[in-house]
């Protein structure tokens, strides 16, 4: 079983020259170096993206959006909301991502082996229309790559499971999916930050209802709220739903010390994602994205996370508590799952 690797140098036309800006391409050379220096290595094959295509970003995002995309680009770099940035290029960078996901997707499909993807620009914050569900900015994000795995499989008519473990809401995703009965969008994520959204209570539109399943943690949650999102909330659901394909929104921003938020997983609970997918991996379309991560958790939590996901790490048992927001989901989960 071989793990697929999308990596490109284009991202790095994707930068703020003056480096001080959180979505640097540090951030992906430093998750390929973890990648190189774990045993997953070993199984990995390296893609680079393919050219630039309209049609992919066009599966998740409105040509509006688009033609406002080319727009900025014509104006080099510069901020197109106060954390959002665009080169000359990133939207070039952006279009290529697009194609490697809706190959991955193809890919996947065919082989049943996973695919790991990591674009720059992010990412989950982009919504059909850019800025989604109330959020101030795009969030450094310009291309919803998940979104567009997850459309790309629902047109094949299969049912898709959208897993989202980046501490920040993608609410970008969510606004894509919203509609769409047969994509289940399941988000963990830190309560009270950036975007702002991701309430319980949000739970899809009209008839799509409870299939958006938002898990609000509180700051300085860790590897216990994680285990019981992972056992109480995401494992009842794959069980009741049975997805045909999977697409995880890979985020590590929720490893302690990470600069953009407050919470304190360690890679206990990216073993423990990794395991929860484990079983589908041969079995089962498996599309992941690279989303946050600004600290350490691009290295020690993406290991994790892959090592255990290829079958090349354990992970242990532990202890789980119920974040405050448990009843709601749980409520949620019996009013629309038949689970509890
Ligand atoms: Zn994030």
């Amino acid at each position: 079983m071989k793990l697929h690797i999308v990596y490109d140098e284009i991202h790095r036309l994707h930068a703020d020259p003056s480096g001080r800006h959180p979505s640097d391409p540090w951030r992906l050379e430093r998750a390929l170096s973890a990648l190189k220096a774990s045993r997953v290595w070993e199984l990995a094959e390296l893609h680079r993206a393919p050219a630039p295509s309209d049609e992919a970003l066009l599966l998740a995002h409105e040509p509006e959006y688009l033609r406002m995309l080319e727009e900025e680009s014509r104006h080099g770099f510069h901020y197109i909301d106060r954390d959002t940035y665009i080169t000359e290029h990133s939207l070039t960078a952006g279009k290529a991502f697009a194609s490697a996901t809706l190959q991955a997707v193809q890919s996947s499909l065919e082989s049943r082996e996973p695919w790991f993807v990591m674009p720059r620009p992010g990412g989950h914050h982009a919504g059909r229309k850019g800025w989604a569900m109330g959020a101030p900015t795009l969030g450094f994000c310009l291309v919803n790559y998940a979104g567009i795995a997850a459309k790309a499989f629902l047109r094949r008519g299969l049912r898709v499971l959208a897993l989202d473990f980046d501490a920040h809401h993608g609410n970008g995703t969510q606004d894509i999916l919203w509609q769409d009965a047969r994509a289940v969008h399941i988000d963990i994520h830190e309560d009270g930050i950036y975007p702002g959204s991701g309430e319980v209570g949000d739970w899809g539109g009209e008839g799509a209802e409870g299939t958006k399943v938002n898990v609000p943690l509180p700051p300085f949650s860790g590897d216990r709220e994680m285990r019981w999102a992972v056992r109480n909330v995401v494992e009842p659901i794959i069980e009741a739903f049975r997805p045909e394909a999977f697409v995880i929104s890979a985020g590590f921003d929720a490893f302690v010390g990470d600069p953009l938020t407050h919470m304190r997983a360690t890679e206990s609970s990216f073993e423990l994602f990794g395991e929860l997918l484990r079983p589908f991996v041969g079995s089962r379309p498996l599309v992941i994205v690279l989303e946050g991560g600004y600290g350490q958790g691009l290295q020690k939590g993406l290991a994790a996370f892959f090592e255990s996901l290829m079958g090349l790490r354990e992970g242990g048992e532990g202890e789980e508590r119920e974040p405050p927001h448990g009843r709601d989901v749980r409520e949620l989960l019996a009013r629309f799952w038949g689970i509890g």
